[in-house]
């Protein structure tokens, strides 16, 4: 049996009580928080936390090891990419955001390699499907960075083969932290051409 809905009140049907109680909440918070940072400023009440914002890109948080972050492709000791373009991570891939094109390899001993590697990071939902689907460990994203976020053309948001190498080297030649100061020198400059 279908169960009628119970009936709002006259006040209920205001919204009055619950937009003041709602900005009494917001009130609350933002004198507490005013008032914590000021104490905090004179060496007070130093034990009680106040709410902060991480000014981001300036400062950032420090993400958990499960974080997944943006791609990289992985190289092979002679900087080569260890893609063997088998297209594996385009089909379990189910934004259908990687796009590969598959070339003969000069090597007899490997098959293929991918002439270009494309992720679109617009249609990306980082979900590591690639990442399980990749037979070869190719492809990873374990870089501890977000992809771009800023652009005016959706050129701007893919991805290629060439920035996913650049990550490895990066990581291989100046540690994973080096990707964030990268990112950030890039949001910078950004900035200061805008
Ligand atoms: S993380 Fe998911 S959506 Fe993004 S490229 Fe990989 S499989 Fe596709
Ligand atoms: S990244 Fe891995 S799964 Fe995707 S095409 Fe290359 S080798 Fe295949």
């Amino acid at each position: 049996m279908q169960r009628t809905p119970p009936k709002l009140t006259f006040a209920e049907r205001l919204y009055l009580p619950q937009v003041i109680g709602g900005i009494a909440v917001t009130t609350r918070h933002f004198a507490r928080n005013l008032l914590l940072h000021v104490l905090h400023v004179f060496g007070f009440a130093r034990d009680r936390r106040a709410a902060v914002t991480v000014q981001y890109p300036e400062e950032r948080k420090v993400y958990p090891e499960g974080y997944r972050g943006a791609h990289r492709l992985t190289i092979k000791p002679d900087g080569s990419v260890r893609c063997t373009a088998c297209f594996l991570c385009a089909t379990a891939c189910p934004a259908k955001c990687i796009h590969i094109e598959a070339g003969e390899h000069p090597d007899p001993d490997t098959e293929k390699y991918p002439v270009r590697y494309e992720i679109d990071t617009l249609q990306c939902i980082y979900c590591g499907m690639c990442v399980e689907a990749c037979p070869c460990d190719a492809i990873r994203m374990d870089t501890f960075v977000h992809p771009r976020i800023w652009g005016y053309r959706r050129e701007d948001f893919i991805e290629t083969k060439q920035v996913l190498m650049e990550r490895s080297r990066v990581v291989q030649e100046r540690g994973r932290d080096a990707l964030m100061e990268d990112l950030l020198a890039a949001y910078r400059d950004a900035e200061a051409k805008a």
